[in-house]
């Protein structure tokens, strides 16, 4: 206990990112053999924090804005504790008999805030037994390949007895595709894999400047594929790009699969917490025209790890992944693992109930706006500040950029209007050089942190590496930000002139 206080209290007492290579963190932890014997719990407290903690991410320091994962608030620790006591088993009643009914119970709250169907309706299906709105999962990756895979058995029907090589041959298709942006998550790829699809059978539409799907280029694949006699499978709508935040045109893309009569598949991964928020949700209209929704608890909804969700508008649809079994599972029974991917699963659910019930509408709300909050304060400082450049428009809260100090801004500039490309593509080069090592500087120096990625999106023609802040750690305060920028200026200038 004193070991997490210690963690909680103080996570800015040592570097983000400790100072430690990963071969010695591999000596560190390279011993083979099982021990023989235990040994006092004293002694294994202090390994564990001399090898673990002390060479782990600080997460929650303030001025760690680099990734979907950050600080919880506290009550998430107890909660924690509590799931670890009771140890129940989501797979089935015998093992977990109120934590099923909770776990319902938070999946029909989910339910309701994105298909808001009415009262009476949830009322009835809440507790049926016969029926799933979806299911709780350990993230995001698991969502999305449970919504693939009804959408699979929903699409080819049979395939999941058949499989895939006898269901196409009696089919008519010449082959089978899920369409998505540019931008979408790696987890589809394993989803599509997995499927037997293959992963080079997810059809990358490319992305405008505001990094979400071109539905004209969307509309000509789709009249492409179709001569070609190819099966869509699904269009991914994404609520919140993992990249830059961005959201995808929900309602066009639905109006598009109603139309093509294919299934629709919103990643809200990252931004479906948004639905909480009455002011904020509009920027996820269109999300309940969608066949099926995946959603992290472990991101914007503050839940530690691991909590995601899968919801399905109709709700038969997890129908078509039931399974049953002899010794349990039976047929009509509340055994949760009827439809689940996963088998014995931790009771995840509560972590969701618990922060629901602390921090309520009202709660989250605040939290989320605060958040964005962070995100309009430093986009306003990138765009004030003269060496630095911002490469995407911020909608829930990950914003990108990079160091372009401005003498190289007005050279770019110059050479842009000049329509000299080529002295462009030298100059993003070397930027691009820069910003890596930018990165990587502020990674070691261990005060401050922000990821990087890569963009086709900028304008450029060419890829550009973007700094890449995500602006949920709820004690960040304003006033770190500038000194981040600040941080990332005297790097940036050092690098130059080395
Ligand atoms: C994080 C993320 C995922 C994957 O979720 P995990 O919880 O990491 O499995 C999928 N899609 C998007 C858009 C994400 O941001």
């Amino acid at each position: 206990m004193e070991l997490a206080l210690d963690w909680l209290r103080n996570p800015e007492k040592e570097k983000i990112h400790a100072d430690i290579s990963l071969p010695e963190l591999a000596i560190l932890l390279g011993e083979i053999d099982i021990p023989e014997r235990g040994e006092h719990i004293e002694n294994v407290f202090q390994e564990c924090r001399e090898k673990i903690l002390d060479n782990s991410v600080r997460i929650n320091n303030p001025r760690y804005i680099g990734h979907m994962t950050t600080g919880v608030p506290w009550f998430s620790v107890v909660v924690d504790i509590l799931i670890t006591s009771m140890n129940q088993n989501q797979v089935k009643i015998e093992t977990a008999l109120a934590s099923s009914f909770v776990e319902k119970q938070t999946m029909a709250w989910m339910h309701r805030l994105a298909y808001n169907k009415p009262a009476a309706f949830y009322k009835s299906v809440i507790h049926d037994e016969t029926i799933a709105l979806g299911n709780t999962t350990s993230g995001g990756t698991i969502g999305n390949l449970t919504a693939l895979a009804v959408a699979r058995e929903k699409a080819i029907p049979g395939i999941r007895k058949l499989g895939f090589l006898k269901s196409l041959q009696q089919s008519e298709y010449s082959d089978v595709v899920v369409l998505a942006s540019q931008r979408v998550h790696y987890s589809i790829e394993k989803a599509v894999g997995l499927l037997g699809l293959g992963e080079d059978n997810i059809v990358k539409i490319p992305v405008d400047r505001c990094n979400k799907i071109k539905i004209d280029c969307l509309r000509e694949r789709i009249i492409q594929l179709k001569q070609d006699n190819v099966l869509i499978m699904a269009m991914i709508g994404i609520a919140g790009t993992t990249e830059t935040g961005n959201i995808d045109p929900l309602e066009e893309l639905a109006e598009i699969a109603r139309e093509e009569n294919i299934w629709f598949h919103v990643d809200a991964a990252w931004g479906g917490a948004f639905l909480l928020s009455d002011d904020i949700r509009n920027v996820l209209k269109g999300i309940e025209f969608s066949d099926s929704i995946a959603l992290d608890g472990h991101k914007l909804l503050y839940l530690p790890m691991a909590h995601g969700s899968v919801i399905f508008r109709d709700p038969h649809a997890l129908d078509l992944l039931r399974h049953s079994t002899n010794y349990i599972l039976r047929k009509g029974s509340v055994d949760l693992g009827a439809t689940s991917l996963e088998g014995s699963r931790r009771f995840n659910a509560l972590k969701l109930w618990f922060s629901v019930k602390m921090l309520g509408k009202k709660g989250y709300d605040i939290l989320l706006k605060k958040s964005l909050q962070l995100t309009w304060c430093l986009k306003e400082l990138i765009d004030k500040h003269d060496d630095f450049e911002s490469t995407s428009e911020p909608e829930l809260c990950i914003i990108t950029y990079r160091f372009v100090p401005a003498a190289m801004q007005i050279e770019l500039e110059k050479a842009k209007k000049d329509g000299n490309f080529d002295i462009c593509h030298k100059i993003n080069n070397r930027l691009n050089e820069i910003n890596i090592d930018l990165q990587k500087k502020q990674r070691e120096y261990g005060k401050s942190f922000v990821s990087r990625t890569t963009l086709e999106s900028t304008g450029y023609k060419q890829e550009i590496v973007v700094l890449r802040a995500v602006l949920t750690n709820l004690l960040t305060e304003t006033s770190f930000l500038a000194e981040i920028l600040d941080e990332q200026r005297i790097i940036g200038m050092e690098i130059i002139n080395t």
